[in-house]
């Protein structure tokens, strides 16, 4: 049998391993980076694996049987998880999203989220520990996910329309099911609830409109996702994309909206309410409209490499420093100056000079990978 090439595995081995300074820092809680962004937000993938095969994602001709996932052996175990989450924590971090791939697949998760929900912030509050899921296994696990100290879930959902939503996961799984996830969420208090709703135009479109009215008065914040250009997988291309003032406008025509302030600052989602007291909605011009001025973002992959940005085309492998027996005022301090160098605003350059960055960087790493 000869090895199949894939690629884009290559990123996951692209070494950058920190220098460790010679200098050892405290953490003051205040980093900021080159732009002045602080530190506040760590998204956490606990698996690059998935049940789905959403189109936008994880196309099945590049995940397939013989694609390379990492072995078990290269994944971050709970007790590394929480000692960065930890550090991070330690230099601002106030909210965690645990993310993958599906994170719902990962074993006895709720044990991590057990251990995170564990941690407080440098003013002494919990955290906000939350999770972004497909919701395929949501009504399963919900419970134990909330007894385990999870705060609130976001789940993704492309479609009502059965063929439709098919279309977009790849892997026929019904839509009926993932509302129940929903709703069981919903019931045990994993809330305020997000729906995730990517649109790729052409594919999905026709189900803004009917999604917004599916979720109009209920106790779930739809939020439309421009189709991002993340990875070098999923053939995107500027036409696809449906900009968030268009998603507005098909609304607006039979439900009313009104624009309303971001809740804090650095929000991904400009907000928007119904006229008639219908509830919110939310969307997140990644491609139309950047936000990289506010981004508070760090990400962990699932191998425990750290990225600045999700356009990034390599990470800095943190558990290399922890296997190899560094402390974690060591890695306190890398992960000081890792994010007070940063320069990153790769949304911004690309509303610049849309053309140019799709085609130029092809190296950029796999959303199910560091998550999104
Ligand atoms: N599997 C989980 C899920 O789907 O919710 C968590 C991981 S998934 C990578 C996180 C989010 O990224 C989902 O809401 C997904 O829809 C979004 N996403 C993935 N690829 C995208 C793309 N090309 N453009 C915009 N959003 C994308
Ligand atoms: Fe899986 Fe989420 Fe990617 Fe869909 S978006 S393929 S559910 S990781
Ligand atoms: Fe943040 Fe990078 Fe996205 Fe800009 S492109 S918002 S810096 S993750």
């Amino acid at each position: 049998m000869t090895d199949k090439v894939i690629p884009l595995a290559d990123h996951r081995y692209l070494q950058r391993v920190p220098v460790i300074p010679s200098q050892l820092e405290a953490a003051t809680g205040l980093l900021g980076d080159t732009l002045g962004r602080p530190l506040h937000d760590l998204r956490i993938s606990v698996t690059d694996r998935c049940n789905f095969r959403c189109v936008y994602c994880m196309p099945k001709d590049v995940f397939d049987k013989d694609y390379a996932f990492l072995p078990q052996t290269s994944l971050l175990s709970f007790e590394e998880i929480t000692r960065v989450a930890k550090l991070f924590v330690a230099h601002g971090v106030e909210k965690i999203r645990l993310t993958g791939g599906e994170p719902l697949l990962r074993k006895h998760l709720e044990k991590l989220v057990e251990m995170l929900a564990s941690l407080t912030t440098v003013s002494g509050q919990p955290l906000d520990l939350t999770l972004t899921t497909n919701g395929s296994l949501l009504a399963k696990k919900a419970q134990s996910l909330k007894d385990a100290g999870l705060k609130r879930v976001t789940v993704s959902l492309d479609a009502l329309d059965e063929t439709t939503f098919q279309r977009m996961n790849d892997v026929d799984f019904p839509v009926a099911d993932v509302l129940h996830g929903l709703e069981i969420a919903h019931q045990v208090g994993l809330g305020p609830i997000k729906v995730n709703m990517v649109v790729k135009g052409g594919m999905n479109d026709d189900q803004i409109v009917p999604m917004a009215r599916h979720f109009k008065d209920s106790p779930f914040i739809l939020r439309f996702i421009e189709y991002m250009d993340v990875g070098a997988s999923n053939g995107w291309k500027m036409d696809e994309v449906i900009p968030s003032a268009e998603v507005v406008r098909r609304i607006g025509e039979s439900m009313p909206l009104i624009a309303i302030p971001a809740n804090y600052a650095g929000e991904t989602a400009q907000r928007w309410r119904y006229q008639d007291g219908g509830g919110e909605i939310g969307v997140i011009s990644s491609v139309t409209q950047s936000f990289c001025g506010d981004c508070s973002r760090a990400r962990l992959s699932t191998e425990g490499k750290l990225y600045t940005c999700l356009f990034a085309d390599a990470g800095h492998d943190l558990r290399a420093l922890m296997r190899a027996g560094h402390s974690d005022a060591e890695i306190l301090t890398v992960v000081a100056h890792l994010w007070r160098a940063r320069t990153d605003r790769y949304s911004e350059l690309r509303t610049i000079n849309t053309e140019g960055l799709s085609s130029a960087t092809n190296r950029k790493v796999e959303m199910s990978y560091i998550g999104g």
